[in-house]
């Protein structure tokens, strides 16, 4: 079936197809051979409906094995996958559902009312329920359908997903991805990441999104790896599933939430291959805390919606060390430049734009001709939106978002220098640095630190340390100490929040 993602992922599946593909928390069991036939009755339903091609299916449903079975459905039908953030209330699914106009919409039961409300006004045509417990219309539709299909032909260049971004800097953009974005992706992480016979994934994360969806899922397919599924991320459950597994994949949040864990050992984590972290900044000194009560260095790459995974740290040691506070080298395929204010190339060890291309680079925003123009260059690189620099020895490091750069006196400030500098000052746990207008320099970085439980931190004695230490553009002109910053559910700091709340400080 030509360049059909799911025909590629199929035709890793290992010879035994009674063997386990997936084990969930609750003792249930998927063969492999029920991952087939299962995805071949939905992927039938879908294309008893008479959907128009590229249709989309839009789907938000809390995490369950049924809720991939029907992404790999929509694969195999040769439909475009849509999926949304279960924290998505009826503001943000009028939007989304009004931009993606999908054929399609599979919701929870219990949002049933309010979705269906809003998919058919806006054109939707089929609207289904589908629960965590494997009830809802959805599943019993597809009881009716048989459980062989034919793989749906598909070129490479035919859209896979629409994937929306984290709205971390402002309205969420639709990433059209294409099966060729997602499998050679796949094909390169297999191979850096050295998968091997007998490698269980430990899969915690949500699944509307880059890092659970595509690099975790197709991660496990792709090698024929059987995954030990949790609902939801629970540490103590994933320390004790470890003994089961070898890979885990999470964001740095989550390995935080493990350390505070007096189960995590060395001994916990013996059959563990591989640790790996994205989506966010792994502080360095979760990276060192994590060394120290493993014994494992965390694997930290880098990627987005657009892209899917751009650079990784290095997974055998002849290729060098996994160094805490990079985000390693570009992946085998993709091209990373870091461009300066001119849009020129810029040597080693300088801070600039980050531009990448590459055959898992995105075929641009839906429905958004214009942005996606803008965020191209002439000759074909997608900028990335961050800031950063690659060092000497070719490890790329993130410095901050471009619509983070803090511009003080007509200087940059890099957020994520400054805070480097504050997280290691006694009693700081982390740090947000964000700029606020101000008369005087056009914009003042403004700091917001968490102290570590049991510590208490002034805030004019942090500015007061930073002064002896950096030049004067680059002190925060106020410190707030604060008991958490403000995520999202993929652990990103939403700076734009803090932005809000502080614009005022100097107005
Ligand atoms: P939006 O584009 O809507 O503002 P978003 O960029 O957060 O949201 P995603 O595509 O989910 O949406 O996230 C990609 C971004 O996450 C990257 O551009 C980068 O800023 C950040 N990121 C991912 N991995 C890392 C990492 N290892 N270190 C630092 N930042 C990372
Ligand atoms: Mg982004």
């Amino acid at each position: 079936a030509s360049d059909n993602l799911y025909a590629a992922l199929r035709g890793a599946f290992p010879s035994d197809l009674q063997s386990a593909a997936v084990e969930t928390a609750d003792g249930l069991v998927y063969s492999w051979s029920d991952l087939e036939r299962a995805s071949a009755m939905l992927a039938n339903l879908l294309q008893s409906l008479g959907l128009p091609a590229g249709a989309r299916i839009a789907v938000q449903v809390e995490k369950s094995v049924e809720a991939m079975l029907l992404y790999l459905a929509t694969l195999r039908a040769g439909y475009v996958f849509l999926p949304l953030n279960t924290a998505y209330q009826s503001a943000e699914i009028e939007y989304f559902v009004g931009d993606a106009e999908p054929s399609v919409v599979v919701c929870s039961g219990r949002n049933f009312g309010w979705v269906s409300k809003i998919a058919f006004k806006a054109g939707t045509r089929h609207v289904f329920t589908l629960n965590e417990d494997r009830t809802g219309s959805l599943l019993e539709r597809a009881a009716h359908h048989g459980d062989r299909q034919q793989v749906v032909p598909r070129s490479a260049d035919d859209l896979a997903a629409i994937l929306y971004t984290s709205g971390t800097t402002g309205r969420s953009k639709g990433a059209m991805l294409t099966h060729g974005n997602l499998l050679s992706n796949a094909r390169v992480l297999k191979d850096y990441w050295g998968w091997q016979p007998g490698d269980v994934l430990i899969h915690a994360l949500p699944i509307f999104h880059v890092h659970g969806l595509f690099v975790a899922i197709h991660g496990a397919l792709i090698n024929g790896s059987k995954m030990i599924w949790l609902a939801r991320f629970e540490p103590k459950l994933v320390i004790a599933k470890m003994r089961e597994a070898t890979v885990f994949m999470g964001v740095p949040t989550l390995y935080v939430r493990m350390l505070a864990e007096p189960a995590l050992t060395r001994e916990a984590t013996k059959t563990m291959r591989l640790f790996i972290a994205g989506s966010a900044p792994l502080l360095p000194e979760t990276f060192n805390a994590w060394k120290e009560r493993t014994g494992q260095a965390i694997l930290e790459r880098y990627g987005m919606s657009e892209t899917v995974m751009l650079t990784s740290n290095p997974y055998h040691p002849e290729q060098g060390e996994r160094r805490a506070g990079t985000v390693g080298f570009p992946l085998p395929g993709v091209g990373l430049r870091v461009a300066g204010e001119d849009g020129k190339e810029l040597p080693a060890g300088q801070i600039g734009a980050i531009q990448v291309r590459g055959p898992n680079v995105f075929r641009g925003y839906w429905r958004m001709p214009e942005k996606t123009r803008e965020e191209f260059t002439g000759d074909g690189w997608f900028k990335t939106g961050d800031v950063g620099k690659v060092d000497e020895r070719g490890y790329v490091h993130i410095v901050g978002r471009s619509k983070d750069l803090i511009i003080s006196g007509g200087y940059n400030v890099y957020p994520a220098e400054i805070e480097g500098y504050i997280n290691e000052l006694p009693g700081v746990a982390e740090s947000a640095l964000v700029g606020v207008p101000h008369p005087d320099f056009g914009e003042v970085g403004v700091a917001v630190v968490i102290p570590k439980p049991g510590a208490s931190v002034d805030g004019d004695a942090v500015i007061a340390q930073l002064k002896s230490r950096l030049a004067n553009f680059k002190i925060p002109k106020r410190c707030f100490v604060v008991g958490e910053l403000p995520r999202n559910t993929m652990g990103k700091v939403q700076k734009n929040l803090l932005r809000e709340e502080h614009k005022a400080l100097f107005a």
